[in-house]
């Protein structure tokens, strides 16, 4: 019935997720709320693993990409799943850190890492630090030489695809900010430079060819490049790396008509597509990598926002004005992107009405969905958006001097706190 299969609707009518009451858990807790399914979690995490077990005999690695949605008590649950995790800052990586993660498990990205992040990342022992451009790994070598330690590396791969996904998350075509060019030569000719570096150890490659991705077929094609680069790069300076990180980007459910692959359907295809190459070319199958992060936490995810006002604008359009908005969920106001909402206390009656769900901040872009079906509703009742476990928290902000909300956990049929609400003391707390 709903995108997600954590949700469902109880005999009051109302919206549950893991089978908890959402109207409870506004009331216990107060809106706007993030709440998460820690079963949703952990089963997806469970899946891809399998799916690497089933389809890769060479093995695998299953690292969350916890900019979708990081915090300390997601950390220990990837880790407890024996998972990986890729970080994309020093905050990132502090934050996996203190939550006990094991470093060797981390994979450090990001085109731009500061020089006191790297730093971070070689006295931490980050398991793989993935480097994005030459000047990176010039300095990067010259910091693990001062350290005199060997700082393990990939090296982010653009291949050239094209993955039919929105533009703004699109980073896997030749004109991205990010990683060396395959189809140029820049690529090869980083793998030979770090090949030949001191303090470094290039042990395989990185791509993430975008995000949102519902077809299987880029990321097949991106397997063949790049097990032809690493066999090219083989051929030309000998080195034979044994490890290839396919990034992430497997979409996840928003909206009913959105046609999501099972995720073992992803790991058959990059599979076979990999096998099929490196047995032309002879090349040893790499462990493998995946780094999926929207669709691990994503569909576990909703916010509860209780409706202030309902404004009807004759011929035009209503709005449903909640209680947060783009500082709780900056993506609509980013780049439209579509989300299902019901009125959690109505969950059983018909969406029939055509509604504008807006937030509460001083911008008309201040929007959650445009024109989405909705049940009736007025001042007081809630509203819950789904799929938003992923880059909402992680994408949030104080604008206006709105507190973040909560983050309540849900698991075993109880909620928990895991990120408290941030207070107005809280905002201002560096302010002096
Ligand atoms: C964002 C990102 C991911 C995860 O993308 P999803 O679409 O959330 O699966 C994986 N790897 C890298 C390097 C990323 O930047």
């Amino acid at each position: 019935m709903f995108v997600s299969d954590s949700l469902s609707v109880n005999e009051k009518g109302h919206l549950t997720i893991g089978g908890v009451d959402t109207v409870y858990l506004a009331e216990k807790y107060g809106t706007p709320l993030y709440v998460m399914d820690e079963a949703s979690i952990r089963g997806a995490l469970r899946d891809y693993k399998k799916s690497i077990d089933e389809n890769y005999e060479n093995g695998g690695m299953v690292a969350f990409a916890s900019k979708a949605c990081a915090f300390k008590a997601i950390y220990e649950i990837v880790k407890e799943e024996g998972c990986g995790a890729d970080v994309v800052s020093g905050g990132e990586l502090y934050t996996a850190i203190q939550a006990g993660f094991p470093p060797e498990r981390l994979y450090f990205h990001g085109n731009f890492k500061t020089e006191d992040e790297l730093a971070m990342a070689l006295d931490y022992g980050v398991g793989r630090i993935i480097v994005d451009n030459g000047e990176e790994l010039e300095a990067l070598s010259a910091m693990a030489k001062a350290r005199n330690v060997t700082a393990n590396i990939y090296l982010r791969i653009t291949p050239g695809v094209d993955a039919h996904t929105h533009s703004f998350i699109m980073t896997g075509q030749n004109d991205s900010k990010f990683g060396f060019t395959l189809e140029t030569g820049e690529a090869l000719q980083a793998a030979k430079k770090a090949a030949a570096m001191p303090n470094i150890a290039l042990k395989g490659m990185h791509c993430h060819i975008g995000s949102q991705i519902f077809d299987e077929a880029p990321f097949a094609h991106t397997a063949e490049l790049m097990i032809g680069f690493l066999a090219q790069v083989r051929d030309e300076t000998g080195l034979t790396l044994t490890e290839l990180n396919m990034g992430g980007g497997f979409g996840s459910r928003y909206v009913e008509s959105d046609v999501v692959l099972p995720y073992g359907e992803y790991m058959r295809r990059i599979a076979g597509a990999m096998k099929e190459v490196a047995a032309k070319l002879s090349f040893p199958l790499p462990y493998i990598v995946i780094e999926p992060g929207r669709s691990i936490v994503g569909n576990a995810g909703i916010t509860l926002y209780t409706v202030g006002s309902v404004k009807h604008i004759p011929g035009i359009r209503t709005f449903v004005i909640v209680d947060g908005g783009m500082t709780d969920n900056p993506r609509y106001a980013l780049y439209q992107s579509k989300y299902t909402a019901v009125v959690a206390n109505k969950a059983n009656l018909p969406a029939d009405q055509v509604v504008t769900i807006a937030g509460r901040c001083c911008e008309s872009g201040d929007l959650i969905q445009e024109h989405t079906k909705l049940q009736p509703c007025q001042r007081g009742d809630i509203v819950a958006v789904m799929t938003t476990g992923a880059y909402n928290y992680s994408m949030s902000s104080n604008y206006n001097r709105i507190p973040r909300p909560a983050i309540v956990m849900i698991k075993d049929g109880t909620d928990r706190v895991v990120v408290k609400a941030e207070t107005y003391a809280d905002v201002m707390r560096n302010d002096l």
